[in-house]
């Protein structure tokens, strides 16, 4: 008999040589047809995996998040079946899950059209129905070499096996993959399903290599999962920044400059907006700013190590026959106004922050919009403190974070903390200083993190913020990084309370990322439909005919006065056709005037994305806008 302990602590006892499926269905039908995977002693594993005595086994159902990924790992199996069925010269190369979905690299010579992708669903849609087993057969690295022998993908993929033994699945018909599994029972377990694209993709990322053809498809376990994805890929079209910017007179490109944008008066205000607020709750959280020049000199980048590890991003220019960089990163910039004065433990936290433009050179293929560009300014900062003062500066940083996203209606995060490398420098107690310090201070505030054990850089462990917009697309932004490496390379020093000079610790952080970045993240996030503190426009008069016009005049001069920004449309068009230009220029109030307003010192408000207009004094009206402005509130409804 095989003992088997259960999640919730229990145990069950089966016959030896039992699989999972069996445990499944011991401890119930409903569970063993829900029942997809399994996980084993913490390794997932099919259902058809015979279990030993003793091992810990928890049954993986739909309900699983872990069960998407199997199912849509299965789903690109059966992809790569209707390919090869269809294109029988079909090359496998390999096929893993990405968020969302997954794709499958071929090699194949005949390009394969998104009019194909009708054809392959269909005879991907047969396989499912047919509803066959995924079958495991295990061999040595020896036979699964000779088996492969001439196929030059999958014999590189089992030179990169970790395992001794290697697997291969068939899925009935004559298919069969290269894969360590797990999938799913059988065919009929994959979810709605759906081909999304192809593109071109070099093998491992090498330009030097043939170029492969990579398949995106989609599954989830519901139709109406799949149904909400499509609609959620449908609206990020319409919310692309790059229309939107363009249409919004926001922003552009240029050939005369690929990669760095032209941010246009209307792109500016939005951008001041921003900075005006960086720069108030900076000064609150106790930040100093400075800015430091954009060209510095090769020596310079030499002793930061970025020539070393970043020259191939880095540009580089001549001024009087001697070598200068366009400055990447801001850091050295900031240790050279560091090293200009002595420094006592007693002037510590100090925190100093940039705006600092960046130039770093990105392949012409990957740039896009303001997502990414060549050049863009940070919202950098170092602090530097002593170590027993890192956990209580980050948790100030965290809080800033959070006050920070929260202004623009960002309320879903997720932070991630990469600890120490293989390859690393610093001694192992500041490495368990500094990574108990950010946990700690994520403990501290109680936010949950998930641990990338050894992702941190060479130099120092990080926090990585992750945030979620409204079409539950996930963005990494904001990053504090600890750095033992920097400080050292500068000689920075300061006196310690025993008078000795030591080297202090170096945070650096930034909490938007970039700002273009940002700005086209906003877009995209708000469709365009900025909360009044970051519209370009918070109003516009529109009189009803030319006989209120002067009325209108009066009224402008009012919100002028009071700074907000705002036009009055006088032209001849109808006052419904002015409506709807203003609509499509997505300013927030638009100010109806007539006769009936004009008597009583009124204007009647037609609020964007609101059916019911308001009417309300003008004095009032300033009053509700402006108190919206300093509340950074993003819903423009409000009560007369
Ligand atoms: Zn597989
Ligand atoms: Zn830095």
């Amino acid at each position: 008999m095989a003992k088997i302990k259960l999640p919730d602590g229990s145990t069950i006892e089966l016959d030896n040589g039992s699989t999972a499926r069996q445990l499944a269905e011991k401890i119930g039908p409903n569970l063993a047809k829900q029942a997809i995977a399994a996980q084993i002693n913490g390794k997932f594993a099919d259902l058809s995996t015979p279990l030993n005595d003793g091992a810990d086994v928890k049954i993986i159902t739909t309900k699983d998040p872990q069960a998407l990924d199997i199912m849509r790992h299965s789903c690109a199996h059966v992809m790569a079946e209707a390919i090869c069925d269809i294109w029988p010269d079909t090359k496998l190369v390999y096929g893993p899950t990405v968020k969302d979905g997954f794709y499958y690299d071929i090699d194949l010579d005949e390009s394969i059209h998104p009019d194909d992708f009708e054809r392959i669903e269909n005879k991907m849609r047969e396989i499912i129905q047919q509803d066959r087993p995924f079958r495991r057969n295990e061999m040595t690295r020896r036979q699964a070499l000779e088996k492969l022998a001439g196929d030059k993908y999958k014999t590189d993929n089992i030179k990169h096996a970790d395992s001794p033994v290697i697997s291969f699945y068939s899925q009935g018909g004559g298919f069969e993959d290269l894969c360590r599994g797990p999938h799913v029972p059988t065919t009929g377990k994959i979810g709605p399903f759906k081909i999304m694209s192809v593109a071109g993709a070099y093998w491992h990322g090498d330009p030097t290599q043939k170029m492969l053809q990579r398949v995106y498809g989609t599954a989830w376990q519901t139709q109406k999962d799949l149904d909400d994805y499509l609609e959620r890929l449908e609206e990020a079209k319409k919310r692309d920044h790059r229309i939107l910017g363009k249409r919004l007179d926001l922003f552009s490109f240029n050939q005369a400059a690929p990669g760095f944008a032209f941010m246009h008066a209307k792109g500016m205000i939005i951008w001041n907006a921003i900075v005006d607020f960086w720069r108030d709750i900076h000064d609150r959280y106790g930040y100093q700013e400075i800015k430091t020049p954009i060209i510095l000199n090769e020596e310079l980048w030499h002793k930061s190590g970025h020539w070393d590890n970043y020259k191939e991003n880095m540009y580089f220019t001549d001024i009087d026959g001697i070598s200068y960089a366009i400055k990447p990163m801001n850091c050295p910039g900031g240790c050279l106004v560091y090293k200009t004065r002595q420094h006592s433990y007693r002037q510590f936290p100090m925190r100093v922050a940039e705006l600092g433009l960046v130039h770093r050179h990105e392949a012409s293929g990957v740039m896009h919009g303001l997502f990414r560009v060549r050049q863009f300014t940070q919202d950098d900062a170092h602090i530097f403190c002593t170590p027993p003062q890192i956990e209580a500066e980050i948790v100030s940083v965290i809080e800033l974070t959070f006050e920070i996203y929260r202004a623009f209606g960002f309320e879903d995060f997720h932070i991630e903390l990469s600890t120490k490398p293989e390859k690393h420098i610093g001694t192992d107690e500041i490495w368990d200083i500094s990574t108990n310090a950010l946990s700690g201070a994520l403990d501290y505030k109680k936010i949950p993190f998930k641990i990338n054990e050894g992702d941190g850089a060479f130099y120092g462990p990080k926090i990585d913020f992750h945030l979620e917009d409204c079409l539950k697309r996930s963005w990494q932004l904001g990053t504090i990084q600890l750095d033992f490496s920097m400080p050292q390379r500068f000689g920075l020093v300061y006196t310690d309370k025993d008078n000795t000079e030591k080297t202090p610790v170096m945070i650096h952080r930034a909490v938007l990322g970039s700002f273009e970045r940002f700005i086209g993240i906003l877009i995209e996030h708000y469709a365009a439909n900025f909360p009044l503190w970051l519209s370009p426009q918070h109003a516009r008069v529109l009189p009803i005919s030319e006989k209120t016009n002067d009325y209108a005049l009066k009224v402008l001069h009012m919100l002028k006065d009071a700074r907000l920004r705002c036009d009055a449309d006088l032209s001849d068009e109808k006052v419904n056709a002015k409506i709807a230009k203003a609509h499509a220029e997505k300013i927030p109030y638009m100010l109806v005037v007539g006769p009936k307003e004009a008597d009583a010192a009124t204007v009647n408000v037609r609020t964007r994305g609101l059916k019911q207009n308001k009417t309300v004094a003008v004095d009032r009206f300033i009053q509700l806008a402006k108190q919206k402005i300093i509340d950074k509130t993003i819903d423009l409804d409000f009560q007369p």
